[in-house]
């Protein structure tokens, strides 16, 4: 998977790669369809959501420019297969699902695999992180990532990222979009677009009516 499908299409940054190297992703897909775990393509994993292709799981990994201290958000935490991804990168995931089963069970797993950097909370990703934590409550992320298409840039997002951070999200209709990355510099908002996607809709607030 690593050679052939991410290394091949142009990802080289070596930390990044370890971590797919490590991270065993059949043990984040449910039944049957584990067989396929290292496919080229995205998989059901329950609830009628998905995990996506691998190589986009790297790409979006990549334009993020992960480092060992940062504080990272991921919004659609699925299966946890890219939590635990971004946990082997950075210094701590904080990370929202708004389906009560897939968070209980990633949760259950990612603990089983002996992370302890890793906050799961079930809820409304499209508003950020909220918390009745009075250390939590003006937390700000050096890199926040989306996965499931927003119809626009959700702006409780943009709120939560440091200066200088990287918001990485699929931004589009409800069945298209483009892969956008979101630089916040010197308080002004930098976008560029990394080309087509297909994600599965971002369900909230700020996102898709359900
Ligand atoms: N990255 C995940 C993985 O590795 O398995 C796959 C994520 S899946 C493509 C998108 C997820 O976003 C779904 O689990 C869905 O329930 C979740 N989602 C949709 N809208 C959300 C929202 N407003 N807040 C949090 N999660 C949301």
């Amino acid at each position: 998977m690593v050679e052939y499908q991410i290394k091949v299409r142009g990802i080289t940054d070596e930390r990044l790669l370890d971590a797919f190297r490590k991270v065993e992703r059949h043990l984040f897909i449910p039944g049957n369809s584990c067989q396929f775990a290292y496919d080229d393509g995205p998989l059901g994993i329950g609830e009628g959501q998905t995990i996506s292709q691998p190589y986009i799981v790297a790409l979006m990994l990549d334009l993020m420019k992960i480092k060992p201290e940062d504080i990272v958000l991921e919004i659609g935490t699925g299966s946890g297969y890219q939590t635990a991804l971004i946990a082997e990168l950075a210094q701590r995931v904080y990370s929202i699902e708004r389906i009560l089963s897939l968070a209980k069970n990633a949760e259950q797993l990612l603990k089983k695999l002996g992370y302890s950097n890793i906050k799961i909370q079930r809820g409304d990703g499209t508003v950020g992180w909220t918390s009745e934590n009075e250390s939590e409550k003006d937390i700000t992320f050096d890199a926040i990532v989306v996965s499931a298409a927003a119809p626009s840039i959700p702006w409780g997002l943009i709120a939560q990222l440091k200066e200088g951070g990287r918001l990485v999200l699929p931004c589009g209709s409800r069945y298209v979009q483009d892969l956008i990355c979101v630089k916040k510099e010197h308080g002004k908002i930098k976008k560029e677009n990394f080309g087509g996607c297909q994600f599965v809709p971002l369900i909230g607030e700020q996102g898709w009516e359900k």
